[in-house]
């Protein structure tokens, strides 16, 4: 699949409605046009409306039906090309900064970042975790709906991480950190494990129902004990309490999950940067 490796590129393969539509069905519908009702193959194409029609159940439907870019009013170029900045800014890219590349409102703009979001949270819930795991929590800096004088007030919001070694993370809002709150996360979202690492937190020993547990004693500054070490979340942390201090300013406690599935996205697949944009196209529908 070919790769967009420039803003410059970028702009010039997704500068026209039919450019980008047919991109879309390449990443769609790789193996033929499907009908996202039925899934009967091979529909009719309407030339004149650009739309198919299911000879099984007669939807008739276009690329962007049932997609995050379905029924709006944003032309795909500027679906593209937002998709495409959000997938390529290291760091991550603010709504207002959006807003400025693309020249639309900053409305516009948070309400594209938001459904780009959604794909990106599909793409990195879509399996269970499984192989090396890494659990580890923090508590994230959001902020909350500020004071009558127009302060912005902020409040420390547990956050639990947890990671494939070398391949998703996943980050969680939690209320609290006790045990049985950090357990339904684990259990729903843990498939087979060959080992898990945390910190020797007490409320962490309830891992070892879940594979081969092994724990580092932060408290006495034990890090890595050979294998047994929770660096891969630790890095994520300390990269994403630096993107809500210098891109996003101060991100609400309403809208944190939203902003950890981007940031697990983009972490997630850091050592493939150039398949990000596909990915999010191939996690569209939702
Ligand atoms: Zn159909």
């Amino acid at each position: 699949m070919q790769k967009i490796k420039s803003l410059v590129t970028a702009r010039k393969e997704f500068s026209t409605q039919i450019k980008c539509e047919e991109h879309l069905i390449r990443i769609r519908w790789p193996i033929g046009v499907a009908c996202p009702r039925c899934g009967a193959k091979h529909p009719a194409y309407l030339q004149s409306r650009r739309k198919w029609q299911c000879n099984a159940c007669r939807y008739q439907f276009s690329v962007t039906s049932g997609t995050i870019f379905h029924k709006t009013h944003i032309d795909l170029p500027r679906w593209m090309l937002a998709v495409w900045l959000m997938c390529h800014s290291p760091k991550g890219i603010s709504s207002k900064q959006i807003q400025r590349e693309l020249g639309v409102t900053y409305k516009t703009a948070w309400y594209m970042t938001k459904r780009i979001r959604k794909a990106m949270r599909h793409d990195v819930f879509e399996d269970l975790l499984c192989g090396i795991i890494e659990v580890d929590d923090a508590v994230v800096r959001a902020s909350g709906d500020g004071t009558p004088s127009g302060h912005v007030k902020f409040e420390g919001k547990n956050v639990l991480g947890v990671a494939e070694r070398g391949g998703l993370l996943r980050m969680f809002t939690l209320e609290d950190l006790k045990t049985k709150s950090i357990k339904r996360v684990i259990a729903q979202n843990l498939g087979e494990v060959q080992e898990i690492y945390s910190d020797a937190a007490s409320r962490l020993f309830f891992l070892a129902e879940f594979g081969s547990h092994q724990s580092v004693a932060h408290t006495y500054d034990e890090y890595v004990l050979g294998e047994a070490h929770v660096n891969t979340i630790e890095n994520a942390w300390s990269l994403f309490k630096r993107a809500l201090i210098g891109v996003y300013h101060h991100v609400s406690a309403k809208w944190l999950q939203e902003y950890l599935d981007e940031f697990a996205f983009r972490y997630s697949h850091r050592r493939e940067k150039s398949t990000m944009f596909n990915l999010v196209l191939a996690n569209c529908e939702c």
